[in-house]
C-alpha cells in the first residue's frame, strides 16, 4: 500500500535506536524527509546514515528533548513538520513509595509536558496547512498500570488526557493526533528491565527474558519494525479518520477486552 505521505518532513524524537528507530526508519521507507533527535551524538549520526541509505534527507539535533533549549534547538531546525513523533527515555522503575518531588518532576517533565510543549509549538502550523500528523509514543501501562513503573503510569495518563481533549478540537483542520502504546518490544530499554528482574530475583537475565515472554500470549517481544510500520501507517493519507486513538502494540500481554 502507498502510504501517501511520500516527499513529507518529519520530526521524530528521541529516534537513534529503539522505537523512535524504528519510527523513523518505517517513514523514510515511505519517502519522508526526517528531523531526528537524540543526547548522543554518535549513534544519531551513525543512525542518520543508515537512514540516508533509504534515499530520503535527514538533519540530525543532537539535544536533550526534555529540556527547554533542546526542545528550542529542535524546533529552529524543524519549526513546521508535517509530522512530528513524541518520544523520549522512560522514567526509572521502583515502588510507588520511593518517589519524591525531583524524581515526579523528571518524569512529569519528561512523559509528560515535553511532548505537550513541542504539540502547542507545532500544531498551530499543522493546522494552518491543513493537514499533519502526531503520533506520541507513550505505554501499556495507560492501559493498565505496571506495578514497578508507576511514574509512567501516572505522567503519561496526564499526556493521554490531553490528546483526548485536544486531538478532537485540531481534528476540523485534517490534523490527528493518536497515541501509540508499546507493550514489551525488544530494545536496550528491555534489557535494562529484564537485568533490574535478574537481580531482584537472583536469576539469570535470560531466565527473566524467557519469563517476561512467556507471560505475553503471543510469546515474544514485538520488534521495532511492526512498530515503525504501525506509526508510518497512523502518519499515512489514509489514516485521517482515526483520532485521539490509544493503541496497543502489546502481543495481547495487556488483559483488557476494550
Ligand atoms: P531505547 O531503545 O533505550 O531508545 C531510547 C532512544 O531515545 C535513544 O535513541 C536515546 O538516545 C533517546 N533518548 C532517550 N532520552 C532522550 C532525551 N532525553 N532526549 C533525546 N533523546 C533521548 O528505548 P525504547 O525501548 O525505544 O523506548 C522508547 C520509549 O518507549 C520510552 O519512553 C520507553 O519507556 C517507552 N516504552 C518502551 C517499551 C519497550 O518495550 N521498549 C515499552 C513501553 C514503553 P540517547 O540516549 O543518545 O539520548
Amino acid at each position: 500500500m502507498d502510504l501517501g505521505i511520500k516527499g513529507r518532513t518529519a520530526l521524530v524524537c528521541a529516534a537513534s535506536k529503539g522505537l523512535g528507530y524504528g519510527c523513523a526508519e518505517a517513514l523514510a521507507r515511505e519517502g519522508v524527509n526526517l528531523v531526528i533527535n537524540a543526547r548522543s551524538g554518535g549513534p544519531l549520526e551513525a543512525a542518520a546514515d543508515r537512514l540516508r541509505a533509504l534515499g530520503v534527507a535527514v538533519t540530525t539535533v543532537a539535544a536533550d528533548v526534555t529540556t527547554d533549549e533542546g526542545r528550542d534547538a529542535l524546533l529552529a531546525a524543524c519549526p513546521a513538520p508535517d509530522i512530528l513523533v513524541n518520544n523520549a527515555g522512560g522514567p526509572p522503575p521502583g515502588l510507588w513509595s520511593d518517589w519524591g518531588r525531583a524524581e515526579w518532576q523528571a518524569a512529569v517533565e519528561a512523559n509528560m509536558l515535553t511532548p505537550i510543549f513541542l504539540m502547542t509549538a507545532i500544531l498551530p502550523g499543522m493546522v494552518a496547512k491543513r493537514w499533519g500528523r502526531v503520533v506520541n509514543i507513550t505505554s501499556q501501562s495507560v492501559k493498565g498500570p505496571i506495578p514497578q513503573l508507576g511514574l509512567s503510569n501516572a505522567a503519561r495518563a496526564g499526556l493521554t488526557g490531553f490528546v483526548a481533549g485536544t486531538s478532537r478540537q485540531v481534528a476540523q483542520y485534517g490534523v490527528t493526533v493518536n497515541n501509540l502504546l508499546p507493550g514489551s518490544h525488544d530494545t536496550d530499554r528491555i534489557v535494562a528491565l529484564e537485568e533490574g528482574i535478574a537481580k531482584a530475583q537472583n536469576i539469570s537475565r535470560a531466565e527473566a527474558g524467557e519469563q517476561r515472554r512467556a507471560a505475553i500470549p503471543a510469546k515474544r517481544y514485538g520488534t521495532i519494525e511492526e512498530f515503525g510500520a504501525a506509526c508510518a501507517f497512523l502518519c499515512s493519507a489514509h489514516a485521517g479518520f482515526i483520532v485521539g486513538q490509544n493503541i496497543l502494540l502489546d502481543g495481547g500481554a495487556t488483559n483488557v477486552t476494550l
